[in-house]
């Protein structure tokens, strides 16, 4: 019988197994928690594979090496322009108060107008740092409504958050009301994410902001592209790349492997990990979140 070679190349010694950035604990800026429903009936095994309450989340957190995710309910998203809103405001409200490890979006919608009065009043809670919105999700144009979130989000301080990439959602239609309130901070999600298959949507959307206060997050399964991340830093800097999961529609751990073996150093590992986080939502760090 023929012995085969097994050697471990030399080269290889050079690269740690385990990157000097996993000892970061990382703030998740997107993440869900609840039941997904796809429009589709026949994707019911998916559909439960992508679901998961607070305390799986939380665990799901921790095999990451995360210390909060800030989360926003599904049953406030989905399905497909039924998400009930207010409901799901007032159901994470109660889930995010009673579970460690996680803060809160708090989902408006246009279309829903007593949600921009329960988001004043979650905005002015500590766990609460800013509002979600889903032009796909809750089927508007963001061209059409942009402005009267904006002016909220401005009123109260809050950050916003929004899906993106989509046709309601295109991020080249963000820049202009992001230009008209500098004071906003705008995190277009999902990195790579493009209807036409585009992946440089939000990446132009940052180049284009006059103000610097448009961000991005990495939860898109684009994030497999072995290059797609180190692309983004090179082009806007990891100071506007936020770490997010989507989690528990996707694995988080899985997302926090691509960062920690990115091809970027400690410092822009750190940035996208926790620290452009730590500023941008103010957050106090807790024993929880040190080295
Ligand atoms: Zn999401």
């Amino acid at each position: 019988m023929n012995m085969h070679r097994y050697v471990y190349p030399v080269s290889c010694n050079e690269i740690p197994a385990i990157p000097p950035s996993a000892q970061v604990p990382a703030i998740d800026v997107h993440g869900h928690y609840g039941i997904w429903h796809s429009s589709d009936s026949t994707r019911a095994l998916a559909d439960s594979f992508a679901s998961g309450d607070g305390r799986t989340v939380v665990a799901r957190a921790c095999q990451a090496h995360t210390c909060v995710t800030i989360v926003s309910p599904l049953l406030a998203l989905v399905p497909r322009g039924h998400g009930q809103v207010v409901a799901g405001n007032d159901e994470a409200r109660q889930v995010v108060a009673q579970t460690e490890g996680l803060l809160q979006w708090a989902v408006v919608s246009p279309l829903e107008p007593r949600s921009f009065e329960q988001a004043a009043e979650l905005l002015r809670l500590p766990q609460c740092p800013g509002i979600k919105i889903h032009p796909e999700e809750h089927q508007y144009p963001i061209t059409e409504h942009g402005q009267a979130l904006f002016e909220f989000a401005a009123e109260h301080g809050a950050i916003v958050s929004t899906h993106s990439g989509e046709q309601n959602s295109l991020p080249a239609d963000y820049v202009p009301i992001a230009n008209d309130f500098p004071e906003v901070t705008l995190i277009l999600a999902h990195l790579g994410c493009g209807w036409d298959g585009d992946l440089t949507h939000q990446v132009r959307a940052v180049q284009a902001s006059k103000h610097g206060n448009i961000f991005i997050d990495t939860s898109s399964e684009r994030s497999l592209y072995p290059k797609l991340i180190e692309w983004a830093v090179k082009e806007v800097g990891a100071e506007h790349l936020l770490y997010g999961t989507d989690t528990p529609l996707h694995c988080a751990a899985m997302y926090r492997a691509r960062i920690d073996h990115a091809d970027l150093s400690l410092t822009e590992k750190q940035l996208i990990l926790r620290d452009n986080a730590v500023r941008l939502f103010q957050l106090e760090r807790t024993t929880l979140c040190q080295d």
